[in-house]
């Protein structure tokens, strides 16, 4: 096995790969797109070498169903163009070919690279990375070096069916490592967000992440707030959206990512000797991905409910907040601040923040009701709040899993059909209506309810 370079990406001077032959690994073309073999198929009777690439082999590899199947080729983005006429380019400067099949499907060629676009010097609009941009073609042990961590730089070919590895990507599956391709110091220094994909990787294979890549995520791993907040904000919610949201915090919690991501939980998770407010978050990241095994999506506005739960526990003491009066209404404002404050790093929408709050002010309510057990129910006066229905279903959602707390148990089919509708009313993805117009069901500064609520 060729030793990666030092710094992951440059030039490799002939490297040798070791090659798999179709009877020594399990990938077969029957698991692989129609669409995409056909692309592999056009290239290679065009003259051209053509390689399935990325994550599809290795989710292939590991008998799991890829989401997306990615080529890549010596055919350069102008010839793609050409043989694939229902296509089109895609990206500035590193340009991408998407081919068009009849129902939808895309498949996305890119041409062997030299380098990823985050290890390029000058990365940026300098002049500088723009003349780099006709030299980034590259050849298949360069394309294989530039990628993320060796389990990803796997190429599958058609010819003899059998796997190309340059990085040692088949040794680390066979093993269940997770390792950063060539120095991690360097590569974590050039793109941060390579340090999320360490843990996703761990996290979603159950896979332990190897030493000098773990240890060089703890000197990085502050650098993540250099990254843009859009880029971080879709990471983090593949990562709540990907069913291992739990392993996925345990391993950001133990690499010191988390507190990084989401400073407001610092003090609660280094400071706390009972562990109380961490045990919390994994429980309730818990469910988040007992409700995504389903099969079904969490809307946001309820993983950030029980992303924060824990948080309004520990620092605003919430099992014990008003439940009557102005005292009320000062501390749904005060949660509704601090909501805002704490968010502004993920870049959640107005509207979303508010339903979030609403839930939380409001959980004490309903355990109170609760443990009242009146007869018939919730009562009246509560049914008939403009927030009783999100409310009682994130209530009946926690209660659920108290009631059901196997890890492994599907939690009851029509509750998560019920919160996965979209939210009822005004959804939480739609902005407070403007003046004028019928008025938002929630408004965090008009009179009225417990949290400022307008009754319908
Ligand atoms: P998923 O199943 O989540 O799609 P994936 O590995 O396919 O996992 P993508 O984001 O689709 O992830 O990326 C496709 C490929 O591009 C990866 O497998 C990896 O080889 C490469 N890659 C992605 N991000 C980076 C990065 N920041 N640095 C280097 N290589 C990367
Ligand atoms: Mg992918």
């Amino acid at each position: 096995m060729p030793a990666a370079p030092e710094n992951g990406c440059l030039p490799v001077v002939d490297p040798v790969p070791r090659i798999i032959p179709r009877s020594e690994h399990a990938i077969s073309r029957k698991n692989i797109d129609r669409e995409a073999l056909k692309v592999l198929y056009r290239l290679r009777d065009a003259g051209h070498t053509a390689y399935l690439v990325g994550g599809g082999v290795r989710d292939l590899y590991l008998g799991k169903t890829p989401k997306d199947f990615d080529i890549s080729t010596d055919a350069r983005p102008g010839q793609l163009r050409k043989i694939f006429r229902n296509s089109r380019l895609i990206g500035r400067r590193f340009r991408l070919v998407q081919v068009f099949f009849p129902g939808g499907k895309i498949i996305e060629v890119s041409t062997f690279r030299r380098r990823n676009e985050y290890d390029e010097a000058g990365n940026g609009d300098s002049r500088e990375a723009v003349l780099a941009a006709d030299n980034t073609f590259g050849n298949p042990a360069e394309d294989a070096f530039r990628r993320d961590l060796t389990i990803n730089a796997l190429f599958y070919e058609i010819e003899n069916f059998s796997i190309i590895d340059y990085t040692g990507g088949v040794d680390d599956l066979n093993r269940g490592i997770i390792r950063m391709i060539g120095d991690p110091d360097r590569r974590f220094a050039r793109d941060p967000v390579r340090m999320l994909r360490v843990i996703r990787h761990a996290a979603r294979n159950n896979f332990m992440v190897e030493e000098k890549t773990w240890l060089a995520m703890a000197r990085h791993c502050q650098e993540l707030t250099l990254c843009p907040v859009s880029r971080i904000r879709d990471e983090f919610f593949r990562d709540l959206h990907g069913s291992a949201s739990q392993p996925w915090a345990r391993l950001a919690m133990d690499s010191g990512i988390f507190v990084v991501l989401l400073p407001f939980y610092k003090k609660y998770l280094l400071d706390d000797a009972a562990d109380t407010t961490r045990v919390r978050l994994l429980a309730n990241l818990g469910i988040i991905d007992r409700i995504h095994g389903q099969g079904a999506l969490l809307p946001d506005h309820l993983l950030l409910a029980l992303l924060l739960l824990p948080w309004a526990k520990a620092e605003l003491n919430l099992a014990a907040a008003p439940q009557k009066g102005p005292q009320a209404h000062q501390f749904s404002r005060l949660l509704r601040a601090r909501i805002d404050e704490i968010l502004v790093p993920l870049n959640i929408s107005r509207a979303v923040k508010e339903v979030v709050a609403l839930l939380l002010a409001n959980l004490p309510l309903f355990e109170q009701e609760d443990r009242k057990g009146s007869e018939g129910g919730w009562p009246k006066w509560l049914k008939k709040k403009s927030y009783f229905k999100d409310c009682e279903r994130f209530y009946r959602l926690l209660h659920e899993v108290d009631r059901s707390p196997q890890p492994l148990a599907p939690i009851d089919p029509e509750l998560v059909n019920e919160i996965t509708r979209p939210a009822s009313r005004k959804s939480a993805k739609r902005r407070p209506s403007h003046r004028g117009s019928r008025g938002p069901a929630f408004a965090s500064n008009s009179g009225g309810g417990i949290f400022g609520l307008k009754k319908r």
